[in-house]
């Protein structure tokens, strides 16, 4: 068995010594001072909006809802605890072509980046190994890497779709999400909360509609 070890001063995954990018890991560089001006900023705009800043409780709001910002969005950060990638012992043959490894419900929060508004539901995860393998765990992380950031559900499924699909080289990768949209039903008269449902497929998914409904099943999905 070895190890995918990463390299933080190139952001690269070596395997056995073949270097391939598998994502970017720039910490990001916001300042106390930063913080602390942008902590004004929320103040202003908390009490023009009728959020009254003197009261014990809300005295440091602005600072609390900064940090969370920060925190909700540390996707951008990476995390380098998800690139160890194991090998396996690939025999060729129907199972190696055909065995999901599926993970589900992944509960994920994000934020949209048209309103930075959350939007939060379930991930369920599948990939068809081929020579290397995951950690269950990882593919928790995974989620989070990319969920915890500005932006929309189409990519959250796609980015993980596509650094799986990098750092497994596997035969196949599927993902679905679904989630709930706060910028759509906080705002305006919505009686429903509906779910926005997404699907991405790579590899023999993307041609064998069988192991799609095997996905499905297996996610506890199929109605
Ligand atoms: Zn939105
Ligand atoms: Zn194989």
């Amino acid at each position: 068995m070895s190890l995918m070890e990463l390299s933080h001063a190139s952001n690269e995954v070596k395997v056995g010594g073949d270097s391939v990018a598998v994502m970017d890991l720039h910490r990001r560089d916001v300042s106390d001072e930063q913080l602390h001006r942008f902590e004004q900023y929320a103040a202003e705009m908390f009490s023009a909006f009728g959020m009254e800043l003197d009261s014990p409780a809300t005295a440091d709001t602005p600072r609390r809802f900064v940090r969370a910002l920060l925190d909700a969005t540390a996707g951008y950060d990476g995390d380098p605890k998800l690139l160890t990638v194991f090998e396996t012992e690939c025999r060729g043959g129907p199972d190696c072509r055909l065995s999901q490894v599926i993970e589900g419900p992944i509960q994920f929060y994000a934020l949209c980046e048209h309103h930075a508004l959350p939007f939060y539901g379930h991930a369920y995860v599948g990939y068809i190994a081929h020579e290397h393998i995951i950690g269950i765990s990882k593919l928790t992380r995974l989620v989070r890497l990319f969920a915890r950031r500005f932006t929309v559900q189409e990519r959250v499924g796609q980015q993980i779709a596509d650094s799986l699909d990098e750092m497994l080289a596997p035969h196949g990768v599927a993902v679905y999400l679904e989630a709930h949209h706060l910028c759509t039903q906080m705002r305006g008269v919505q009686e429903a909360s509906p779910l926005t449902r997404t699907t991405f497929w790579r590899g023999a998914y993307e041609e064998n509609p069988a192991l799609r409904s095997e996905f499905f099943v297996a996610c506890g999905l199929q109605r």
